[in-house]
């Protein structure tokens, strides 16, 4: 065997690029070797290939053959030494792709054709079929006229950005693929495209949309299943559904694709979305509040303030605690009232929670400084995303601010807003260990609404329990036995583990009354008082002996 061919270096070269094959042909034995990255986009059987050139021209594409031929021929005969050539080949699913194929001759001592090694770069890449998963690219679904009617679906990986960061590229890839696989078998009357990154396309001639809604279901249903062979990826997706006619302009058509998608990724609980006028104009809107959103976080957090709702003992008589409260205003007539319903949810797509976070937070703590020399202590909190959390810098920022103001760790206090995916459960775990460490308090905040609070209890030591106020507002509606059950385990439980429960949502004194018996630490809501700025926070704690 030639060292030339059998060398480390080939196997580094060949794994250099996925757009490039490389390969070299020892002249005197007609041996070539191929890299791995060809025989598996080829079908080969082996990295060794006796008379390769015989193999290849029947997977070149028969109209390339001449081209081929001609100048790969010269090349052997000795014409010339160079071959650069750009023609057609087969995969292995019998797809024909552009290559450039480039190789040169090296001689031996005696001037004989010792070694013909070269590269394959496939041209198409960007614009036919896509590397991982095979399936055609989103540039061809760009190129398709749409000239008819049917239905057309965007799939979007939830979260793939958390999987890629937590679990690594390799098994990103890997859940990629599956979906890829998942489509490819359940959307067999239709045509898949990988679209860009973690975004698939499922285009369906003459299909209606209810037919597409089923291809979802069955897919949906498939990736929460475990990977039959690597019994490990499970994942979850959403989708955007439109149907289309043959006078449809394309452009159009995507948009609103990807406008149904981007709503069910943020809406729907049923992970899909079939495309509607209204839906459209939320979208509108939310697009509109998202960069005007940035735009005041850029201009030195304009319009952004934060207000304080005080949290009363059980007697309604004290405060013991408040809880910082972001607010918005906008001169922007388009966009108009924006409450923190809303936005908070935008800024957490659009990333402008991480910055909008510092802000908030050195607001709670210095207010919370303020007060610590001017009234009797009592606990200040202050709302943080799951992602805030995945800021490295965001902990050490508060534990930062802490001692700069110079308040009383142990009157911070942290509230986890728990609605999201925890990915990343062991940087939760060491975020709220390192702040409790320095005796910041941790609360989990709507308490019984997630997947994962029961989850959190057991994996985190948390210092207070914010109890949802759903299960708190309607208790005066004398039907509700389920939740004044919850109420009351949850209290129990939470006495148990040695935490303190907060009640949010106390509209009434009805209710005050109905749970005095449980012993919450903390009564929040509107019976008490609304999220108020502060020179009305200092008057409420006035008139609430706490001076
Ligand atoms: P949350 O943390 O559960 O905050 C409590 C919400 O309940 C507040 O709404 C408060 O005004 C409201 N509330 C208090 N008492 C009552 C009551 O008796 N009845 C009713 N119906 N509502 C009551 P708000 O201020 O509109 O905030 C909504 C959500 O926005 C918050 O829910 C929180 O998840 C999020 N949020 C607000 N500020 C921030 C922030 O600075 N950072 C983050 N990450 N999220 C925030
Ligand atoms: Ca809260
Ligand atoms: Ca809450």
């Amino acid at each position: 065997m030639n060292q030339i061919i059998d060398n480390d270096l080939f196997e580094a070269f060949a794994n250099a690029s996925d757009n490039i094959f490389i390969y070299a042909t020892d002249c005197k034995t007609n041996l070539t070797r191929i890299s791995k990255k060809a025989v598996s986009f080829f079908g080969f059987e082996s990295e060794y290939i006796h008379n390769f050139s015989e193999l290849w021209i029947d997977y070149v594409h028969p109209e390339d053959r001449n081209i081929y031929t001609e100048d790969i021929s010269a090349v052997h005969n000795g014409t010339s030494m160079y071959h650069n050539c750009q023609y057609r080949v087969r995969n292995r699913y019998g797809k024909y792709v552009w290559i450039e194929c480039r190789g040169s001759v090296i001689k031996d001592s005696t001037g004989n054709p010792d070694i013909f090694a070269g590269i394959m770069t496939r041209l198409d890449n960007q614009t036919k079929y896509d590397n991982l998963t095979h399936l055609l690219t989103g540039y061809e679904l760009l190129r398709n006229p749409f000239n008819e009617t049917g239905a057309l679906m965007l799939i979007g990986i939830d979260n793939l950005r958390t999987i890629n960061s937590r679990y690594g590229l390799l098994f990103g890839n890997k859940v990629i693929s599956r979906l890829a696989d998942i489509l490819t078998k359940e959307a067999t009357n239709a045509i898949v495209y990988r679209f860009q990154g973690d975004e698939f396309a499922v285009y369906g001639k003459g299909m209606t949309v209810d037919e597409m809604s089923e291809i979802f279901k069955k897919v949906f249903i498939a990736c929460g299943e475990e990977d039959p062979d690597t019994k490990s990826v499970k994942f979850s997706i959403s989708a955007g559904i439109l149907a289309f006619t043959e006078t449809d302009y394309t452009p159009d058509i995507l948009s609103k694709a990807e406008l149904s998608l981007a709503f069910a990724k943020d809406n729907s609980s049923s992970h899909m979305t079939i495309y509607s006028a209204e839906i459209e104009a939320k979208q509108n809107r939310k697009n509109k509040v998202s960069e005007e959103l940035l735009n005041c976080i850029k201009n030195d957090f304009r319009g952004f303030y934060v207000v304080y709702q005080p949290i009363l003992d059980s007697l309604g008589k004290t405060v013991v605690a408040c809880e910082t409260l972001l607010r918005w205003k906008t001169d922007n007539e388009e966009i108009g009232a924006c409450y923190p319903d809303e936005f908070i949810s935008i800024l957490e797509s659009n990333g402008g929670i991480n910055d909008i976070g510092y802000f908030v937070m050195r607001e709670a703590i210095k207010q919370a400084a303020l007060w610590q020399k001017q009234f009797k202590k009592f606990n200040v909190s202050f709302n943080v995303s799951y992602m805030q959390l995945e800021d490295p810098k965001f902990v050490p920022a508060i534990i930062e601010a802490v001692e700069k103001y110079n308040v009383d760790a142990s009157c911070i206090v942290v509230e986890l807003t728990e609605s999201i995916f925890v990915a990343d459960t062991v940087m939760v775990k060491n975020s709220f260990e390192l702040l409790r460490k320095h005796g910041i308090k941790i609360a989990l905040d709507d308490f019984g609404t997630g997947n994962s609070s029961f989850w959190m209890l057991h994996n985190i030591d948390v210092d207070i329990i914010k109890l949802d106020q759903s299960f708190i507002r309607g208790l005066d509606k004398s039907t509700n036995k389920i939740d004044f059950a919850i109420v009351e385990s949850v209290c129990l439980m939470c006495k148990r583990i040695g935490c303190l429960t907060i009640a949010e949502g106390v509209e009434t004194e009805d209710i005050q009354n109905m749970i005095n018996k449980f012993g919450f630490a903390g009564l929040q809501g509107y019976l008490f008082s609304r999220p108020v700025e502060v020179p009305d926070f200092e008057k409420f704690l006035y008139s609430h002996d706490m001076k």
